[in-house]
C-alpha cells in the first residue's frame, strides 16, 4: 500500500488542503498517530506507602497514578472530534535488546522478577504482576511511533503511555516509572541513523532519567522544564548543563510555583526553541506530563488545557522547522481526575492543529482564569538565570 493510500484508508474527513507529507486532500492532523492499548490498564498499582513507626502507611486510598486516569483520558479522546483523524498505532512489547540500550541487565531482571512476585525496592514505584508487560508494551508504542515518523508514514505521533517513564534511570525505578520510554526511543532513533535527538520534558517533575542517561552525550539534548526545588531532588539544577563532552546538552529550566500558560510559553520561546534550533535534531521527542495543570495534586503550577494546546502547537511548529516535522510525544504524569483528560486532549489538539470539539468544563473557574494570566517577573528571572547558566547557547 502506498503511503497516501495507507493514510487515506484510516481517515474520513476531507479538508481540501493537500498535505505536504502524504499529498492527500486531508489536513495535516490526519498524519497524527496515537498509540494506546487497554492492555496497559492492567498495570494498576496499590497506593504508595511511607514508613511510619516501622510499618507502611498508605498515601491515599489509591495510587496517585491509578489506571482509571489513563482510561478516562482515552475515553475523552474517543468522544472528541479527533477520533476520526487519529491514526491508531497497534502496540507490541518492546524487544529486550531495545531496553538494554538504556537499562542494565541486572535491573531488567529484577523488574521482571518483581512482577512475578519477587523482592522490589522502587522509590514510590510499586510493582504489580502486570507491570513488566505494561512497561514493555508502552515502550513498544514509543518504538512504533519513532519508526512510523522516521519512515515518513506519520509526521508526528502521541503515545498514551502507561506506565510513564521519565524518572526511570538505568538501574532503578522512581515515582511510577520503570522503563525510560523516551530514552529508549531516542536510542532506537540513533541506532536507526538519526544523528541528533532532542528530548523536551514539560512534566512538572524533573526529567532526571534523561539527565543521567545522556549526561555526557553530545548526540542527545535533554531539556527539562519543571517546578523548582521539587521532585526528585537529585537532578534538575540549572547549573547541571552536561558532562565534559556534552556541555549544554543538558538544559534544566527550574520554574517558580504558579507559573502560568504564558510563563511556560515564555520559557519555550526564550529557551527551548532557540536551543533546539541550534542543536538541529533529526527527531524531537516530548515527555508530556499534564501534571503542571492548574488542578494537579502533585504540583503547584498553573497550566490550563488551552496552555497545553499552545505548548503542543509550539513544539509541532518547532519540529517542523528543525526536524522535518518528525515528532513523537509520550505522556508522563497527570493526576487530576477532573482535569487531566482535558489537558491531554489539549495536547492532541495542538499536535493535530484542529479542535476536538470538547469545551474545557473548567474554563470559567477562577483557577483556570489565573492560569491564563501573564508571565510574571519570577518567571522572567528564572529564564534569565538559565540563559546565564547555558553559556554554550547564549553568549
Ligand atoms: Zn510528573
Amino acid at each position: 500500500m502506498t503511503r497516501r493510500a495507507w493514510v487515506d484508508s484510516v481517515v474520513t474527513t476531507p479538508s481540501g488542503t493537500p498535505h505536504r507529507l502524504c499529498g492527500s486532500i486531508y489536513a495535516a492532523c490526519h498524519v497524527l498517530g496515537y498509540a494506546y492499548s487497554p492492555r496497559l490498564l492492567a498495570h494498576d498499582p496499590p497506593p504508595t506507602t511511607v514508613d511510619v513507626a516501622g510499618r507502611p502507611f498508605p498515601l491515599g486510598t489509591t495510587n496517585v497514578s491509578q489506571a482509571v486516569l489513563t482510561a478516562q483520558a482515552h475515553e475523552l479522546v474517543t468522544r472528541s472530534a479527533l477520533r476520526g483523524v487519529l491514526v491508531v498505532l497497534p502496540l507490541t512489547p518492546a524487544p529486550e535488546d531495545a531496553l538494554l540500550a538504556v537499562h542494565t541487565p541486572a535491573y531488567l531482571e529484577r523488574l521482571r522478577e518483581a512482577s512475578a512476585g519477587g523482592p522490589w525496592d522502587g522509590e514510590y514505584a510499586p510493582v504489580t504482576p502486570a507491570t513488566w508487560d505494561a512497561a514493555r508494551l508502552t515502550v513498544g508504542g514509543v518504538l512504533a511511533a519513532v519508526d512510523a515518523v522516521l519512515d515518513g508514514r506519520l509526521e508526528r505521533a502521541l503515545v498514551h503511555a502507561r506506565p510513564p517513564g521519565h524518572h526511570a534511570e538505568p538501574d532503578r525505578a522512581i515515582a511510577s516509572t520503570y522503563l525510560n520510554n523516551l530514552a529508549i526511543g531516542a536510542e532506537h532513533a540513533r541506532a536507526r541513523g538519526a544523528r541528533r535527538v532532542a528530548i523536551v520534558d514539560w512534566d512538572v517533575h524533573v526529567g532526571n532519567g534523561a539527565e543521567r542517561i545522556f549526561w555526557d552525550r553530545a548526540d542527545v539534548l535533554a531539556v527539562s522544564l519543571h517546578q523548582r526545588d521539587w521532585y526528585p531532588a537529585h537532578a534538575g539544577d540549572l547549573r547541571a548543563t552536561g558532562g565534559p563532552r556534552a556541555e549544554g546538552c543538558t538544559v534544566n529550566v527550574p520554574l517558580p510555583p504558579a507559573t502560568t500558560d504564558a510563563g511556560y510559553l515564555l520559557a519555550f520561546d526564550e529557551l527551548v526553541a532557540p536551543i533546539v534550533r541550534a542543536f538541529a535534531p533529526d527527531l524531537v521527542l516530548v515527555a508530556a506530563g499534564q501534571d503542571p495543570s492548574a488542578f494537579d495534586p502533585t504540583g503547584r503550577m498553573l497550566v490550563s488545557a488551552a496552555g497545553f494546546r499552545a505548548l503542543a502547537q509550539r513544539v509541532a511548529l518547532l519540529a517542523g522547522e528543525v526536524a522535518g516535522g518528525r515528532l513523537v510525544v509520550s505522556t508522563e504524569g497527570g493526576y487530576s481526575p477532573v482535569y487531566n483528560p482535558f489537558c491531554l486532549l489539549g495536547v492532541l489538539e495542538g499536535l493535530a492543529g484542529t479542535d476536538g470539539g470538547v469545551p474545557d468544563p473548567w474554563a470559567g473557574d477562577p483557577t483556570v482564569r489565573a492560569a491564563q494570566g501573564p508571565a510574571d517577573d519570577r518567571v522572567r528571572d528564572a529564564v534569565a538565570a538559565v540563559r546565564r547558566a547555558q553559556r554554550r547557547w547564549f553568549t
